[in-house]
This record gives C-alpha cells, sequence and structure tokens, in this order.
C-alpha cells in the first residue's frame, strides 16, 4: 500500500485484496506444517516448515510491525513465549535485565527462573524513580519497560528512561500489551524491541492466547526470528489468522474502549463508596501530563479502591452483572478483576503491601457495550458497597 497512507491505515489493512489466485478480499489461513520445493533440488523456498516459516502467521507479523513501526515481528504462543524469546536472544553471559518492581507476574516468574538458573540476572526497580532506574542501567544488559503498571496505572517516561539506557549501550525492550500500538508507539521514542501479548488488545476477543516480538531493525527481527524457530514458540496459523480478524478492528475498539472509560472514571470519582480511583486520563492523576504527552489516548485499564474492606469488595462483586469476575483485560467484554486474591497471588502479602495493592483495590477492564448500560450495572453495585460499609 501507498506509504502516503498512515501506519495505521497500512497496518491495520496488511494482506487485504492480496491473493493472486481468487482475488480473495481476506488472506486466506495455510494450515499446512509443509511446503514443497518447486524447483526440485536447490535453494530453500520462502516457505518449507510451518515451525520455521508460515505464510499465515507472517501477515500477522506485517501488520503489529507495521502499527509499531518496526522492521518485522515474530508471532508466537503466548506472550510469556515472546518474552522468553526476547531476553534469550538478547541476554548472554549471565548480562543483568532491569525490570519494573511491579512487573506482570509472569513475566516476574520467567525472570527469576531464568536466573536460579543462571542465564541471567535480574535487578527490579521502581522505573518511575529516574535515579534508581539510572543507577540499574549502570550495570545491566537489557531494561525490560511496563507502561502503564498493572494494576495502579502508573506511567514511566518512555522518552528518558530509553534514552538513558541507550547513553549506557543497554538495550531497550517495552511491553506494551496495557497500550496496544494504536495508544502508543515505544519505537517513536527509541525503544529497540516491542514485546505484545496479543491475547489482550491485539485479538480483543477473549479467545486467543499469543504474542508478538516486533525488533525496530531488520538485524534485530532476524534474530528473534532465529530464536522463536529454535525454542519452538511460534504461533499456529489459526491462531494467527483469529488474531489477525481481531486486529482489523483494533482501532474501532480501543475507540470506544477508551470513551467509556472515561465515563466509568467521573462516575467512580463522584462514588461515595470509592476512596480513590487511577485513570491516566484524569487529571488528578500525578502523571496525567505524561500520560498525555506519550499516550494517543489514556486506555480502558481503571483501578480503584472501595471504602469498607474486604465486605464492601464482596458486595460490590456481587451485584455487578454485565462486569465479569475475570482475569485477563482488552477484550470487548467488560471484566472486573480483584488484584490480590485473583492476578497478584503469586506476591507475597508484604510485596503487595509494599506496591500499594491493599484488598480494597479493584480493576476493571471496560469493554465496549453501551455506554449507559455499564454506568447503570457499575452504580448498582457500588451502591450495595456503600449499603454493607454504612459511609
Ligand atoms: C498477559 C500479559 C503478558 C503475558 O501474556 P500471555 O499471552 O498471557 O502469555 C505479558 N505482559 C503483560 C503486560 C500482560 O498483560
Amino acid at each position: 500500500m501507498s506509504p502516503d497512507f498512515s501506519a495505521l491505515a497500512r497496518g491495520l489493512r496488511t494482506g487485504l485484496n492480496a491473493d493472486p489466485r481468487h482475488a480473495a478480499v481476506v488472506p486466506p489461513i495455510y494450515p499446512s506444517t509443509t511446503f514443497s520445493f518447486p524447483d526440485g533440488i536447490g535453494p530453500k523456498p520462502p516457505y518449507d516448515y510451518s515451525r520455521c516459516g508460515n505464510p499465515t502467521r507472517d501477515v500477522l507479523g506485517d501488520a503489529i510491525a507495521t502499527l509499531e513501526g518496526g522492521a518485522g515481528a515474530v508471532i508466537t504462543s503466548s506472550g510469556m513465549a515472546a518474552i522468553t524469546v526476547a531476553m534469550l536472544a538478547l541476554v548472554t553471559d549471565g548480562g543483568t535485565v532491569v525490570a519494573p518492581k511491579d512487573c506482570y507476574g509472569g513475566t516476574w516468574r520467567l525472570l527469576n527462573e531464568l536466573a536460579s538458573r543462571r542465564v541471567l540476572e535480574v535487578v527490579y526497580v521502581e522505573q518511575r524513580d529516574f535515579a534508581a532506574l539510572e543507577a540499574a542501567l549502570d550495570q545491566a544488559a537489557v531494561v525490560l519497560i511496563e507502561t502503564p503498571t498493572n494494576p495502579l496505572l502508573r506511567l514511566v517516561d518512555l522518552e528518558a528512561s530509553i534514552a538513558a539506557a541507550h547513553d549506557r549501550g543497554v538495550i531497550a525492550v517495552v511491553d506494551n500489551t496495557f497500550c496496544s500500538p494504536v495508544r502508543q508507539r515505544p519505537m517513536d521514542f527509541g525503544a529497540d524491541v516491542v514485546i505484545h501479548s496479543t491475547t489482550k488488545f491485539i485479538n480483543g476477543h477473549s479467545d486467543v492466547v499469543g504474542g508478538a516480538v516486533v525488533s525496530a531493525t531488520g538485524e534485530t527481527h532476524e534474530h528473534m526470528a532465529h530464536w522463536a524457530n529454535v525454542i519452538g514458540t511460534t504461533a499456529s496459523s489459526f491462531d494467527s489468522w483469529f488474531a489477525l480478524r481481531g486486529l482489523r478492528t483494533l482501532d474501532a475498539r480501543v475507540r470506544v474502549n477508551d470513551a467509556n472509560t472515561a465515563r466509568i472514571a467521573e462516575v467512580l470519582q463522584s462514588h461515595p463508596a470509592v476512596s480513590v480511583v487511577y485513570w491516566p486520563g484524569l487529571t488528578s492523576h500525578p502523571q496525567h501530563e505524561l500520560a498525555t504527552r506519550q499516550q494517543r489516548s489514556y486506555g480502558s485499564m481503571v483501578s480503584f479502591e472501595l471504602i469498607g474492606g474486604l465486605p464492601a469488595v464482596e458486595a460490590f462483586v456481587g451485584g455487578l452483572e454485565l462486569f465479569i469476575l475475570a482475569e485477563s483485560l482488552g477484550g470487548v467484554e467488560s471484566l472486573v478483576a480483584h488484584p490480590v486474591t485473583m492476578t497478584h497471588t503469586s506476591m507475597t502479602p508484604e510485596a503487595q503491601l509494599a506496591a500499594g495493592i491493599s484488598e480494597s483495590l479493584l480493576r476493571l477492564s471496560v469493554g465496549i457495550e453501551p455506554i449507559d448500560d455499564l454506568v447503570t450495572d457499575l452504580t448498582a453495585a457500588l451502591d450495595r458497597a456503600v449499603a454493607v460499609s454504612g459511609n
């Protein structure tokens, strides 16, 4: 497609109307595990075996790479597989990875396991604390950044952190799962590698587990593709095709997600059941200005604390009908999670407390349902929480 069109349009339309055989508008699925050598003995054809390369998977990789402004993307069987590929490809000789103190739980577990086998060393820092981050970078090979963080929606300044990493020859990897490329493009701030759990916003329908490793340069991309093939974590053609179908509506979904969330954040903020709301779109958020600078919109993850502790939390969750009590995020359906007992159980109670994750905290992934119905549901449940806490 003409480079005059936006990366957003080109990315979302990747592979459409490109079928020379039947002029199919939508690209077909190639489930074949093996491909023939049409020219006989000689050089390898572009595809020979689907673990190494698959045409359906490559369309999804091209789409995500275009959206992120990268040279290429490796599509993996999960977000954790993507992080595994990136770490094994980038860290040699037990080098140090600087990761966020409050990073995704699966990432925390993976890095600790790899460290226990001396594949790498890991140092956890509060990445909002720029001096602490800089000090840790002095010894590092790779920095892994998450912004906004889960579940408290804290931001890390991408431009400043990536520049600090590059000043010291440190490779900057950003897990962009929470934003998706339509809200934030870390490569615009110099990121070398961007990771996605496509399970979340990119697929967007809570029916595919998958991941992606996007590289800024062709050389790094080849290296990632090599490692994904070595470990054997490349995604299936069917999963790739479904994720590609989900990706077509990414921009449209996120616009509704985020508009709905703005309303929800207002409702939460003005309800007597709620003591504090964490959402970067609120002017009361301490990093609202940074969010405006580095994100295109503020996201559909919002967290808040209820007055009245666990009884209020139970009354609230029990009163919801549309919001489903479940982990994960970024789908078309609205979800509610209780981090202390659900997403963050791998942390010790002390670590939860230190990270600011209390038993009164709830996290919403706001979907694309009609907003008035979401507000009705939420308000009824919040009223129940007030009745229990008696405030
Ligand atoms: C879900 C998630 C992952 C892991 O992805 P899976 O697809 O579940 O393996 C990694 N990072 C973040 C920020 C996530 O939300």
